[in-house]
C-alpha cells in the first residue's frame, strides 16, 4: 500500500517549491503530460514553455514520461524543451530508467510529478523516486482513467488521514 502513498501532493505542478527540491539535491525532473502540465492532449502553452525554461535554468534536467504514443508525446516535449519518453507502460519501471539514463540521475536524485496514483506516483515509488501526486486539471478524461480514479480513492483517503494524525501528533 504505501508504495501507492505520493511522497507529497501538490494543487499543480506549477506550485511546486522547486527551489528547495534543488536544495535537496533533485537533479532530474519526470513530468506525465496530460492532466499534469495541461489538459488531457491540450497542446503545450505558452505556461508550460516558459515553466519549463525557467526549470532547465535553476539546473534541472526535465523529461516528460507518457504512455502516449510518439506524436503526442514528441509533439510536446520538442515544444517545451524537454526529452520524452513515449509509450512508457508506466507503472513498469522501464519509462522511469530511460528517463534517468537520459538524465543522467539516478532515483535518489530525480523526482516524478504526476496526477495518476496507480501509474505516476506508484512507478516512481517502486524505484524509490521522489514522487509528487498533483491535481488533476479535469476529471472529463477516458472511461479507463475514470475507473482508475475510483480505485485511487480511497487509498487518497487513507493516505490523506495517515498525513492528518502526522501532523497533529
Ligand atoms: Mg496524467
Amino acid at each position: 500500500m504505501s508504495n501507492l502513498f505520493p511522497d507529497e501532493e501538490a494543487r499543480s505542478a506549477y506550485e511546486i517549491d522547486y527551489e528547495s527540491l534543488y536544495g535537496q539535491g533533485y537533479r532530474g525532473i519526470i513530468y506525465d503530460i496530460d492532466n499534469t502540465l495541461v489538459y488531457p492532449d491540450a497542446p503545450a502553452d505558452d505556461a508550460s514553455v516558459s515553466f519549463i525554461q525557467k526549470l532547465k535554468e535553476m539546473g534541472f534536467k526535465v523529461t516528460v514520461v507518457s504512455n502516449n504514443g510518439k506524436s503526442r508525446v514528441k509533439t510536446f516535449a520538442d515544444a517545451i524543451g524537454a526529452q520524452y519518453v513515449c509509450k512508457a507502460l508506466k507503472p513498469r519501471a522501464m519509462g522511469y530508467r530511460k528517463a534517468m539514463e537520459i538524465m543522467g540521475t539516478d532515483p535518489g536524485t530525480t523526482v516524478c510529478i504526476g496526477d495518476q496514483l496507480f501509474t505516476d506516483i506508484w512507478g516512481a515509488r517502486r524505484l524509490g523516486i521522489h514522487a509528487v501526486l498533483t491535481q488533476p486539471f479535469t476529471l472529463k478524461e477516458e472511461i479507463q482513467i475514470r475507473c482508475k480514479r475510483l480505485l485511487e480513492k480511497p487509498v487518497l483517503a487513507r493516505y490523506r488521514r495517515l498525513q492528518s494524525e502526522k501532523e497533529r501528533s
